[in-house]
């Protein structure tokens, strides 16, 4: 088979740079796909997925590099990356745009829609690709209003484990498409191309910004809890905890809101209830203006620098201020380098999610991430990511997937009934299991109901 030249196998010159060069997280892990093969075009994908077939390889797949966990490294695997193929396409008539799996969705979507007056609920960070975004839910910009970044997934185009080209939409294939939005590295295909509902690019995108002490997060979370009902779900509030407005002093807390707007009235209309701010005098500064999703993006690339090492991990939580303050305060009075934040995001009030894989959210996000520069650091950022996510998973309903290491904590990210549909379609449309799937602690049991341990809010 012609592809065969193309894949730079295990003992090949070149292989380690195809095996590592496009991960993000500069924490490698110790594993090692039997070859990589770096996709030119979809016949490219066929090929690989046939060679693997008849090899008796397994498949692992690599879009934009940006999981933390470095889900596409699988021992032993063929490891198809698409990283080659970056096509985008925009149709004025129907709003409908395609990109390729690896294209970037601030960085190179995000321009792209700009140029058309449109926007895409990409990620918050701009070098996240959209294959693994996608797949896994994808919480982008606008996401209280507009929903996951998936739900406007309308099509894809698939390299099947027969290894057939096939699209997936909601009149064909449709099973393909259920699994797609939300499987995450769990999928059994190769898209190869993403067809997504874009919107109109918003007049006025505001935002909301208070700085305040760390002696203040008991208040501040109390207030912005208590807000979320009642909070136009065009209004996005964050309260990070981070040192970077600060390096040399104790870690601060931003309460960052944007809100994507169509006019200014309109704006402040859906912000006023953050002026109403019970500890408003309290505050070290708050800004509120206009912003764009690249100003935004940009600030996200600042906080997470590429070329670091990274210990990543969350949890869903229903549970309120006053319960979750206290082991919040002691994360976020922990952080543990000058680039490692923590972040609350309000998500509530729920809204009925459409028939997709995706199906675990709550009231709040809690997502924390360490981030260094030395090796020698490794085990004792990782610990504390996970110690103290434990913590306050004990009160959690289960993991978002884009934030998450289940060769730790393999938590539920999908209600049982959808996991069960989900491995129904699998045993269906990869029955020989080619696909890699999710990786997990060995002997661990996957989309486990999160542990119920005794609440530690009252050890301080
Ligand atoms: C700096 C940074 C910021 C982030 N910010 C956000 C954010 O704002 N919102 C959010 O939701 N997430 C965010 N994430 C998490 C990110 O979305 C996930 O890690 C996601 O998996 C990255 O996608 P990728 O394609 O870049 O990664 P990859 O590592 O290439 O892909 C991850 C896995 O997804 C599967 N996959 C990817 N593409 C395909 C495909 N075409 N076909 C089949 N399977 C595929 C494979 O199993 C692959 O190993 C962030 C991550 C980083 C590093």
């Amino acid at each position: 088979m012609s592809v065969d030249a193309d894949i730079v196998w295990r003992g090949d010159a070149g292989y380690e740079e195809a095996r590592v060069a496009r991960l993000f997280n500069a924490r490698r892990p110790d594993r090692f796909p039997g070859g990589v093969l770096v996709a030119q075009s979809e016949n490219d994908v066929i090929a690989g997925v046939r060679l693997a077939r008849e090899r008796r390889l397994k498949v692992s797949v690599r879009a934009g590099g940006h999981s933390w966990a470095a889900w596409s490294l699988r021992d032993d695997a063929l490891l198809i990356d698409l990283g080659a193929m970056r096509e985008m396409t925009f149709d004025p008539d129907t709003g409908i745009a395609t990109a390729r799996p690896a294209v970037k969705g601030g960085a190179e979507l995000a321009p792209f829609l700009s140029r058309h007056g449109r926007v895409f609920t990409g990620g918050h960070c701009p070098g996240v690709g959209l294959g693994g975004f996608l797949l896994q839910g994808g919480q982008g910009w606008n996401s209280r209003r507009h929903g996951w970044a998936c739900e406007n997934v309308v099509g894809i185009d698939v390299v099947t484990a027969d290894g057939e080209l096939v699209r997936a939409n909601e009149s064909q294939n449709a099973d393909l498409l259920w699994a797609a939005r939300g499987a995450g590295p769990g999928f059994f295909g190769v898209v190869t191309r993403f067809h997504l509902r874009t919107f109109p690019r918003p007049a006025a995108m505001t935002h909301d910004t208070w700085m305040f002490e760390l002696d203040d997060l008991e208040a501040l979370l109390e207030w912005i809890d208590g807000l979320l009902p009642e909070l136009d779900r065009m209004v996005e509030p964050v309260i990070a905890a981070t040192r970077l407005p600060r390096p040399e002093g104790p870690p601060v807390l931003l309460l960052h809101t944007t809100a994507m707007c169509e006019s200014e009235a309109e704006a402040d209309h859906v912000l006023a209830p953050l002026a109403a701010c019970p500890i408003a005098d309290r505050a070290i500064s708050h800004e509120r203006g206009p912003t764009t999703i690249e100003q935004e993006n940009e600030a996200q690339a600042l906080q997470n620098p590429e070329g670091h090492r990274y210990g990543v991990d969350c949890t869903w939580t229903d549970a309120r201020a006053r319960e979750l303050a206290p082991l919040l305060r002691d994360l976020w009075s922990e952080l543990p380098t000058e680039h490692s934040f923590s972040i609350w995001y309000g998500w509530a009030p729920a809204r009925p999610l459409p028939d997709m894989a995706f199906s675990v959210e709550g009231r709040a996000y809690i997502a924390t991430y360490a981030i260094w520069s030395d090796p020698a650091d490794d085990e004792r950022h990782r610990d504390w990511v996970v110690r103290h996510t434990e913590r306050l998973a004990a009160l959690g309903k289960g993991v978002y997937l884009g934030d998450t290491d289940f060769t730790h904590r393999p938590d539920r990210f999908l209600s049982e009934a959808n996991f069960g549909r989900l491995e129904e379609i699998r045993g269906r449309r990869d029955p020989d299991r080619l696909f890699c799937s999710y990786l997990i602690r060995e002997g661990a049991e996957l989309n486990a109901e999160p542990m119920r341990r005794p609440s530690t809010a009252s050890r301080r």
